[in-house]
């Protein structure tokens, strides 16, 4: 018989980018369309480009967009009915990326964005499109995820706006990437405890956090995360990425398990490896230095005397699994 398939996320999420609007929020290139008129993102311009891969992947046709993603998966053929009456553009949005604005106030040394878009001004405003996306009924109330990466979220002058309207439309669920530099107070307006503020904090001490973010700003960073505790039901996330020759090193990292005690109610940290080692590097099949299995070694003891609960993304865990050998 032949196969079909279905990608949740391509059914439910939009990813607005500086010059696109991804349907998913896959590392794989995903399927997206060029925003040529920013007046024709709306219901039907939406549905039509959206469409077109949904139904691509149901004649069991893999897009080239989605070569080598997990995330479709086979399902059994729609019947006569289904084709009648249940539509795909049925699936209302669940999840809302915005990432189209690139702008921050830090300059940190493992930064991609300043490689890949050069930290332009943003190129059109998301809030009209959300406004226009209730209106026009296309988002799942019940179940919205809106999640911030960006850029810092402190420079993006729609922010307040953007959590205003989601608030205004019964959204309580959001992800908020941030450098933590600047306190924001549109973030006590969140009274649910699902959503959640991620800071990559990389350190445990202010030398160490100048020379990865190029910024004097540990002091102001601690004081805001304390400040989010305090007024917030907001969990706090805290990301430690391993910088080669940096930070690599058991001392500043116990410093930030300590910073990381005092900080977290839920005491969740996540560690990961700089990008540009595992990613751009690829090709050169980065190796493992010896000094990553003493720290995680060092992290995992720690952790387990002191509560604290670590994790590590699944791409470094299968890196730090490989070891010497290609990735
Ligand atoms: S299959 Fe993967 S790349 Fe394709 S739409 Fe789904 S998540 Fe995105
Ligand atoms: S905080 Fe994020 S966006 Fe800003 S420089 Fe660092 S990595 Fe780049």
């Amino acid at each position: 018989m032949k196969k079909s398939y279905r990608c949740k996320k391509l059914e439910t999420t939009l990813h607005f980018l500086p010059k696109q609007i991804k349907f998913c929020c896959s590392c794989a290139e995903g399927p997206y369309f060029e925003i040529a008129n920013f007046n024709q993102t709306d219901k039907k311009t939406i549905e039509k480009a959206k469409s077109k891969f949904i139904k691509k992947l149901a004649s069991g046709k893999i897009p080239k967009e989605c070569i080598g993603c997990i995330d479709y998966k086979e399902t059994p053929p729609k019947t006569l009915l289904e084709k009648l009456f249940i539509k795909p553009k049925e699936q209302k949005i669940q999840h809302i990326i915005v990432d189209h604005f690139k702008q921050c106030d830090c300059n940190c040394i493992y930064c991609s964005q300043k490689i890949i878009h050069k930290r332009n001004l943003p190129q059109y405003n998301i809030l009209p499109i959300i406004q226009q996306l209730y209106k026009q009924d296309m988002i799942d109330r019940d179940n919205l995820l809106i999640e911030f990466q960006g850029g810092n979220v402190s420079m993006l002058e729609e922010f307040g706006g953007i959590i205003e309207e989601c608030l205004k439309n019964q959204c309580q669920n959001f992800k908020i990437l941030t450098n933590g530099i600047k306190y924001l107070p549109e973030l006590e307006k969140i009274k649910d405890n699902n959503s959640s503020v991620s800071v990559s904090l990389d350190c445990g001490t202010r030398e160490t956090f100048a020379k990865i973010k190029n910024i004097d700003a540990f002091d102001a960073v601690i004081a805001n995360l304390n400040r989010i505790k305090e007024n917030t039901n907001l969990s706090i996330e805290l990301k430690y990425i391993i910088i080669k020759d940096v930070n690599d090193n058991i001392e500043e990292v116990k410093s930030f398990l300590n910073t990381a005690k005092t900080l977290i109610r839920n005491r969740a940290v996540i560690f990961d490896i700089d990008y540009r080692d595992i990613m751009i590097n690829r090709s050169n099949n980065f190796k493992v230095p010896a000094n990553y299995y003493e720290i995680m070694e060092f992290v995992q003891q720690y952790s387990k005397e002191n509560f604290i609960n670590y994790n590590m993304p699944d791409f470094a865990k299968s890196v730090m699994a490989k070891g010497n050998n290609q990735i």
